[in-house]
């Protein structure tokens, strides 16, 4: 039973939604034709969570050992608080939440969450424990009462439905004729990019994880779409430790820090207040998102 159901559940629940969050927009790499690059320790402990704090503390990393990516990179994220890493594409910035799922080891420092070092917990507690929305919900050619359900083993409809609330996706799915029994997917119902994000997000707070990682989509969102994700986010990362690798002025306003990534180095970190203050990278990042908003808008 273990030897079926572990793969499956690798496989499905972390790759494949790794590779969709993770895996940036045209730039990347394909994740699962990586080799499995970190194994668990012979005396790994499952993870506990308590506060949900995330700790970088001086990380190093390189994909390869000659071209270093993140270079002495410090960060703490309290329990219930949220992170938004900005910086250009290519930064780091994805690398970072792969780090934070152990897809690789950190070449100096250390990654911990709440005092443990992610090398010395099982992978399988820390994939339990990090929640994903990611950029594309894949959707499976099955109900949407299943894709949603997906994120937990032996949901309840009203555990669905409740989720389903949340994400502010129940009353489209109630307004179909067959309702959580309508077929997705590429067989079933196409649904739009804001509602796949929708049943994303249902899957997630299905699973309910203590810790949450979002790597934004850039694509324009209209704006009555962009203003329910936004909600369905923001009470997705309630009670949760969120790190969202932002590109929406919104969350990235609202974060409890902000952290601006050039070439593999924090240039500047602090409050949106803060860092609009210091007139820096931030501030002038700001200012080209808010003039591209307005072109947009016009
Ligand atoms: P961002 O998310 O900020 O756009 P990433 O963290 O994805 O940036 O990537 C940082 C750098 O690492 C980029 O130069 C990217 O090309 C490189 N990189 C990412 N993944 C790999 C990989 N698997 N092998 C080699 N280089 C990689
Ligand atoms: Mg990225």
């Amino acid at each position: 039973m273990i030897q079926i159901t572990m793969p499956l559940n690798f496989l499905g629940t972390v790759y494949r939604e790794i590779r969709q969050s993770l895996v940036d927009m045209g730039e990347m790499f394909d994740l699962l034709e990586q080799p499995a690059e970190v194994s668990d320790k012979a005396n790994a402990k499952p993870l506990t969570v308590s506060d949900g704090k995330i700790e970088l503390d001086n990380v190093f990393f390189g994909y390869e050992t000659e071209r270093p990516i993140l270079q002495g990179v410090s960060l703490a994220v309290s329990g219930g608080q949220t992170v938004a890493i900005v910086g250009a594409s290519g930064s780091g910035k994805s690398t970072i939440g792969r780090l934070l799922f152990r897809f690789y080891d950190v070449n100096d420092g250390a990654l911990r969450i709440d005092g443990q070092d992610v090398r010395d917990i099982t992978q399988e507690s820390l994939h339990d424990a990090i929640g994903v929305v990611p950029q594309d919900t894949v959707l499976f050619n099955d109900t949407i009462r299943y894709n949603i359900a997906y994120g937990r083993d032996g949901a309840s409809h009203s555990d669905i439905t409740g989720a389903a609330q949340a994400a502010q996706i129940h009353d489209f799915i109630m307004s179909l004729p067959e309702g959580y029994d309508t077929m997705v997917g590429e067989r079933g119902l196409k649904l739009s990019g804001g509602e796949k994000q929708r049943v994303g997000i249902a899957r997630t707070l299905l699973k309910n994880p203590p810790l949450l990682l979002l790597d934004e989509a850039t694509s324009a969102l209209d704006t009555e779409t962009e203003q329910g994700i936004k909600d369905a986010l923001a009470r997705a990362g309630q009670g949760r430790t969120v790190i969202t690798i932002a590109h929406r002025l919104s969350t990235i306003s609202e974060a409890d820090q902000i952290i601006v990534l050039e070439k593999g180095v924090i240039v500047e970190q602090g409050s949106h207040a803060d860092l609009l203050d210091r007139d820096g990278r931030y501030a002038q990042l700001w200012r080209r998102q808010l003039s591209e908003e307005d072109e947009a808008a016009a």
